[in-house]
């Protein structure tokens, strides 16, 4: 299995480091984030080595899905999140700041800024139409009905 050793992550996985592990199974570890977003952020990994998202495997990234469902059940169930974002940040441009692929599993609360001080990082508004299409026209694979 892929492995480097200067990647925290893998220490972690490894037990080198610690972390509070609340899930695992063959293909994946669930722990807490060190600095949660809202109370009770969970960050799912592949035990095996992979950057971001355009490097892991497909059975991987399917593992951590599955995962991140679990753990976001639990969040729902256990801690009573009202709403879960699930979040990857693939390269620095995009926030990424440790280059292990993980997901993030984020519980949210309604209306209770003390577990969940999160906001909309955009501002929602109308997309030009021929921007649209033109990034649609370079991203269409096939022909799409
Ligand atoms: P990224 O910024 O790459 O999307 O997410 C990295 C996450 O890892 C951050 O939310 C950060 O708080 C968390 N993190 C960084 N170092 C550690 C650590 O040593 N232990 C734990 N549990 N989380 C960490
Ligand atoms: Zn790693």
């Amino acid at each position: 299995m892929a492995t480097d050793p200067d990647c925290i992550f893998c220490q972690i996985i490894a037990g080198e480091l610690p972390s509070t592990r609340i899930d695992e199974d063959e293909r994946t570890v669930a722990f807490m984030d060190i600095n949660p977003a809202s109370w009770g952020h969970v960050l799912v990994v592949p035990r095996a080595h992979s950057v971001d998202l355009h490097g892991i495997g497909v059975e991987d990234l399917a593992a951590c899905s599955a995962m991140a469902q679990r753990v976001a059940g639990r969040q729902a169930e256990v801690l009573g999140a009202d709403g879960i974002n699930l979040l990857n940040s693939t390269g620095a441009a995009a926030w990424q700041t440790v280059f292990h692929f993980h997901v993030h599993v984020i519980p949210r609360y309604q209306d209770d800024p003390e577990r969940d001080p999160l906001t909309l990082p955009w501002v929602p508004a109308p997309g030009d139409p021929a921007r649209i299409a033109a990034a649609a026209d370079a991203l269409r694979c096939g022909d799409p009905t």
